[in-house]
């Protein structure tokens, strides 16, 4: 690590990219162009350009250090992946050259069988292949350059996550294109998908996480009481820094710097220790790339400082998860942000065809975008009550309300100009209102100029929820295309106007602006007809049904093989994680903490019979009360952990992937949340000595 003070900020950023910079001083300029051409308009780069490009790229990581370079991917593990090949070519003489051909930048074979593939390798063949991505920059990590890569099979199905992120982002650039080139803007010749994760975090103390089983294996407690004090105080969010928190958010923003991650803003959250990280927008690849390089290097930085970084979404009870809000909107090459109202959005058409747009595909593929985000650690957060429900609902504020009703309405919309806020203090600077306020509790809001899908959780890949968006919008655009394509010219304006309103009248029961968390909303929802599909199980046959099929396939987003493959990976992924925890929770007790309270236990009957023998006339009433509950406790725990067990062996036998994902939501979730209430209620009344685990106040007040 060099000297921190050493180097100024621009001379940081990006010191570790193979970037624009770097390609347009090393390549010669044909060569530069070729490789743009590739980048902007994702066309074929030839081997030869390639080879210049490797060798370019070979000689800048040799000048920083580095010995070897990796194809890294993001296979359906939902993490990344990556296998580390080193420069060295041995000569006959016993010397070395170090080579970096075209090929390998642009190909790789890793022998990765062991990756989920859904069943889709087995019928073709054991190799995964990975291909260069140009259009997100090389990097250095650990002494290796990284070629951002995407991963599929040998019939070029794709193994990953990236290769429909990047299918789906076509799709919406060449629809958006169409139809603005069909509305007279001539001049756009590329729509662009942008995206800012905001990322959020828990960071404890490295020992006291090291002495739980559950952190360790699962990413989230088990088991462990509320401590005293929870986040009813507000005291967190937004709240001073602690000095070596700080650092460590410090020395994060600096690494990421480096790696090229545009890293913003950073604050406490609400739980105590929990944190929150925003970086500046990108191209979507580019955004999730990036998102993922940020979970990694959290993590390693966090190692330094001796702590542990959780990114589950839901590793304690009773206080927030974390999600990861997904900004997104599309911009077009002629730097027009499609989804920025401007000053008058009650005249920009362009916009409201945008809006209502989203609003449309958002409602028609609500079912999509639940699955987009589900996974067994999130379903413990969506619908929890820090967390957007697991209902689809959209929230576009006051202002655009009011413009959409009178779209739907036909009447004029009388602009209320930007409103002062007052403020009541002349000193003060005059701040004018943003159209929309903010709506916590919705899972898609719009906010300013970009949309915020807030379910996402905060341990996987955005890539699937971009996937889903793109794809819907990109259809919701063909529609409209295909409606005006025969429509003269002095037509076209009424004929958009005729259909908008459809379109709204058809999907508004999906905006909502009021409050989320309720249960009225609920209920309200159900009589709009809108899904609450709760769980994993319960959403995923939506994501094999005609419907789903017919979009994906139409967009050349998944083919239908690869729509099953992800079937079979999601319930099979939901339905390992349950199992795994169930394992978990069955050692942490039997071993663990049963072997507690029987010590407890014993020092408290030990400590009655030397009192009877002092003052033989002592009732011990109080030793008698705790033991007589403890062995209550002990009973119904070994109990409760019988059940969970024989449950479980009962799910190892189911065979049809649903059923048995199923199984584990229906009776290994409740088993396993019956057992916690027991353990959790005898932990009161076990002093912290007997635990064989830190508690939940140890762990989340005692970081410094
Ligand atoms: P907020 O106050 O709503 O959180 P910010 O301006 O802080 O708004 O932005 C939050 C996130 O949204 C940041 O990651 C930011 O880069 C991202 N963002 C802003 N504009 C866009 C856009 N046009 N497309 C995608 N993301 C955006
Ligand atoms: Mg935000």
């Amino acid at each position: 690590m060099e000297n921190k003070n050493s180097r100024s900020i621009p001379e940081m950023y990006g010191s570790l990219v193979f970037d624009d910079r770097e390609m347009r001083e090393r390549l010669p300029k044909d060569i530069y162009k070729a490789v743009h051409k590739t980048i902007e308009n994702g066309s074929h780069l030839e081997l030869d350009v390639a080879n210049v490009v490797a060798s370019a790229m070979k000689e800048w990581a040799l000048e920083r250090g580095v010995t070897h370079f990796t194809h890294w991917f993001q296979p359906m593990t939902g993490l990344t992946a990556e296998k580390h090949d080193s420069f060295i070519a041995p000569e006959a003489d016993g010397s070395v050259i170090l080579e970096f051909s075209g090929k390998e930048l642009v190909k790789g074979e890793p022998d990765a069988s062991s990756f989920p593939s859904g069943g889709l390798r087995a019928t073709f063949e054991a190799r995964g292949y990975t291909a260069w991505d140009p259009s997100s920059p090389a990097f250095i990590k650990d002494r290796s350059l990284y070629i951002p890569t995407v991963f599929c099979s040998y019939g070029g199905e794709a193994l990953d996550k990236k290769t429909p992120l990047l299918r789906s982002m076509e799709a919406l650039n060449k629809q958006a294109v169409r139809l603005l080139n069909l509305l007279g803007f001539a001049d756009v010749k590329q729509v662009h998908t942008t995206v800012g994760s905001e990322q959020e975090y828990f960071l404890i103390d490295k020992d006291l996480y090291l002495k739980r089983k559950d952190l360790l294996v699962t990413g989230r407690t088990l088991l462990g009481a509320p401590a005293s004090k929870g986040q009813e105080m507000e005291d967190h969010y937004f709240g001073v820094l602690k000095p070596k928190v700080s650092a460590y958010m410090h020395e994060l923003d600096e690494e990421l710097w480096k790696l090229g991650v545009p890293v913003r803003t950073k604050h406490n959250e609400v739980a105590p220790a929990q944190h929150e990280l925003a970086p500046v927008f990108e191209t979507a690849n580019v955004a999730v790339d990036h998102n993922q390089l940020t979970m990694e290097v959290m993590k390693k930085v966090a190692d330094k400082y001796n702590y542990a970084c959780l990114l589950h979404e839901k590793p304690f009870e009773g206080i927030n998860g974390s999600g990861k809000h997904n900004n997104w909107s599309i911009s077009t090459n002629t730097g027009v942000n499609l989804l920025n109202p401007g000053k008058h959005p009650a005249g920009n058409l362009l916009f409201q065809v945008f809006l209502i747009a989203v609003i449309a595909a958002v409602d028609e593929y609500a079912d999509l975008l639940r699955i987009s985000v589900a996974s067994a650690g999130n379903d413990h957060r969506l619908g929890a009550n820090e967390a957007p429900p697991a209902i689809i609902s959209i929230f576009v504020g006051d202002e655009l309300s009011g413009i959409l009703e009178s779209i739907e309405k036909e009447t004029d919309y009388e602009e209320s100009g930007k409103i002062q806020m007052e403020m009541g203090a002349e000193v003060l600077p005059h701040i004018t209102k943003d159209n929309t306020d903010r709506n916590r509790t919705s899972p898609f809001a719009f906010t300013g100029n970009k949309f915020e899908f807030r379910m996402p959780g905060s341990a996987v890949s955005v890539a699937n929820a971009n996937i889903v968006l793109n794809t819907a919008v990109a259809e919701v655009l063909e529609q409209i295309y295909d409606t005006l394509k025969d429509v003269p010219q002095r037509q076209q304006e009424e004929t958009l106007r005729i259909l908008l309103r459809q379109m709204l009248i058809r999907h508004k029961r999906v905006l909502f602006n009021g409050n989320g968390y309720t249960d009225e909303w609920v209920e309200e929802a159900k009589r709009r007809g809108l899904d609450n599909l709760r769980n994993l199980p319960e959403a995923m046959p939506h994501w094999i049904s005609d419907k789903s099929i017919d979009l994906f396939t139409k967009h050349g987003i998944f083919t239908r093989e690869e729509i099953f493959s992800r079937y079979d990976i999601l319930l099979e992924n939901f339905a390992k994680t349950i199992h795994i925890e169930s394992l978990t929770m069955q050692d942490m007790v039997r071993k663990d903490f049963t072997a507690g309270i029987v010590a407890y236990m014993k020092d408290l009957t030990q400590e009655a019979c030397q009192k009877k023998t002092l003052l033989p006339d002592c009732a011990c009433t109080m030793e008698e009360s705790i033991l007589k509950r403890l062995d209550q406790a002990a009973g119904e725990l070994l109990k409760a952990c019988e059940t969970l067990a024989s449950d479980t062996k009962e799910a190892e036998q189911i065979d049809d992937l649903l059923t048995c994902a199923q199984f584990y939501q229906d009776t290994i979730l409740p088993d396993m949340e019956e057992l916690r209430r027991i353990v959790d209620g005898a932990e009161y009344l076990i002093p912290d000595q007997y635990l064989p685990y830190p508690t939940y106040a140890e762990i989340l007040f005692s970081l410094r």
